[in-house]
C-alpha cells in the first residue's frame, strides 16, 4: 500500500547506502508527529499535498540550466 507520505509536502526522505527512511518535518516542531513514522501511513491530520516547487533540490531542475 503506497504511504501518504510519499506524496506529502511535509516529508524529507533520507537516505543511506542501504536504507531509506521518510522523515516527518512536522516532527520537528508538533511532537504528536513520530519523526520516522511507521509506514505506511494511510491516514494523516498533517498531510498536505506536494506542491511541485517542493520537488527535488534547487539546480536539479533541467529547465533551470
Ligand atoms: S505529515 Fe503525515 S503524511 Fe506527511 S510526512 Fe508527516 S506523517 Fe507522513
Amino acid at each position: 500500500m503506497r504511504s501518504l507520505c510519499e506524496t506529502c509536502g511535509n516529508v524529507r526522505e533520507v537516505r543511506t547506502a542501504r536504507s531509506r527512511f521518510l522523515l516527518c518535518e512536522l516532527s520537528l516542531t508538533d511532537a504528536a508527529y513520530p519523526k520516522y513514522p511507521p509506514q505506511p501511513v494511510v491516514r494523516c491530520d498533517g498531510y498536505r499535498p506536494r506542491n511541485e516547487a517542493d520537488e527535488g533540490e534547487p539546480g536539479d531542475r533541467r529547465e533551470d540550466r
